[in-house]
This record gives C-alpha cells, sequence and structure tokens, in this order.
C-alpha cells in the first residue's frame, strides 16, 4: 500500500516524492513515522510516474475539493515539471478543477539548478513556502539544509520571484519556541518580500 493522494479537510493533497534536501528537526520522516496525522502510508515505495499520478487523481471526484496541494512526505517541487504537467493535465480534463497549492520549502530553484517560476503562472494558485525561522542562523539549526546557507537565501529568492507569477504566496511558519520579537522579525521577512505570513499553531505528533 502507498499513498499518493489523500483527503483532509475538504482538500485533496497529493504526495509524489519523500526526497527532500533538508532534514528538519520536527519533520515526520524522522523516528520510524510511515504516515502523519492525516494519512499512513506516506513512504512511497516507488515514486509514482506521471500517469499513475494522473490516474490516481483522475479516479477521485476532483470539483468536489476545495483545493489540490501538493505536498507530500518529502519535497514536491524535486517534481517541479512533473507537478506542471498534472495540472496541465487535470485542466484539460476536469471541468472545474479546484484551485491549485504547492507546499513547499522554497528550494527548488536551487535544487533544480534553474528558475522554475515563470512555469508556474497559470498553473499554480497558491503557494506555501515554510519561513521555519526568523534568521538564517536558526534557520539552519532548525532545517539542515544540505546547501547550508545559501538555501535560506535560496527560499527567500523563490519567494520574491515566485510572487510574479503565482497569485498568492504565503510564508508559513509554526509558532512554537518563537518569542514575540521572534514573531515581528518574521513579519517584517514577509512585508519586505511583499507577500503574507500565516502563523501555524504548533500540532503534537
Ligand atoms: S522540508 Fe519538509 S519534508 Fe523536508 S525535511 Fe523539512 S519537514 Fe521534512
Amino acid at each position: 500500500m502507498m499513498t499518493i493522494s489523500y483527503e483532509y479537510e475538504g482538500g485533496l493533497y497529493v504526495n509524489l516524492t519523500n526526497r527532500c534536501d533538508c532534514n528538519c528537526v520536527f519533520c515526520l520522516r524522522h523516528n520510524g513515522h510511515t504516515g502523519s496525522i492525516y494519512a499512513d502510508d506516506l513512504w512511497l515505495e516507488h515514486e509514482p510516474s506521471r500517469q499513475e499520478a494522473l490516474d490516481n487523481l483522475l479516479s477521485r471526484d476532483l470539483p468536489s475539493y476545495r483545493e489540490l496541494v501538493f505536498c507530500g512526505f518529502g519535497e514536491p517541487m524535486f517534481r517541479t515539471d512533473d507537478i506542471l504537467w498534472l495540472v496541465d493535465q487535470l485542466k484539460a480534463k476536469v471541468p472545474k478543477l479546484p484551485p491549485v497549492r504547492i507546499n513547499t520549502n522554497g528550494h527548488a530553484n536551487l535544487i533544480l539548478g534553474r528558475d522554475v517560476t515563470p512555469g508556474l503562472q497559470g498553473r499554480i494558485d497558491k503557494l506555501s513556502v515554510s519561513l521555519n525561522a526568523p534568521d538564517p542562523e536558526r534557520y539552519l539549526t532548525v532545517t539542515h539544509p544540505r546547501a547550508g546557507v545559501q538555501a535560506w537565501h535560496a527560499m527567500l529568492d523563490f519567494v520574491l520571484k515566485a510572487k510574479e507569477y503565482v497569485p498568492t504566496v504565503v510564508l508559513t511558519i509554526v509558532d512554537k519556541d518563537l518569542s514575540p520579537q521572534d514573531m515581528d522579525r518574521c513579519r517584517q521577512i514577509a512585508r519586505d518580500l511583499g507577500v503574507t505570513l500565516r502563523i501555524r499553531e504548533y500540532i503534537p505528533n
């Protein structure tokens, strides 16, 4: 059994990869978790091909969902080209496709070595980018990105570029271990980038 898509709070979530360039301290991929509060079996026995993912999604009543969300037990934008292909296929085949969101660490341009943001235009309605920390030092401590501090700058640059092509770009952060001053710094980062900050409540698992 493996879960390519699952329902959560009226949305349909899509799990295309378990790869990630980070190693976040809070990541559910640690500690023997095989799923999350959202779904079981999120460890993929193999990465679904484009076609497998498309067949899976087309077997769902897509217009009945509030939102289609590429997230996953891993960083979905490792498969940016496949996501964009899937969205094109779905838009062509499904009347009234719900809005499409990607939950990402914002490292796509760094990982893939090119600016992928123009391709998001007309396909992706919303990006939720994990800010994770109020400054680069804390970011490294929390997310352990493979590329080191470059990843922090790449994430901010990605947000700046993506907002030219995606109608809604939101930075998200979990409120755990953040002082009011930290929150202010996060708000300032979002303001400087011209995007919204969404502070999420910590959910222990
Ligand atoms: S970016 Fe997401 S998938 Fe990657 S290690 Fe962090 S929490 Fe896990």
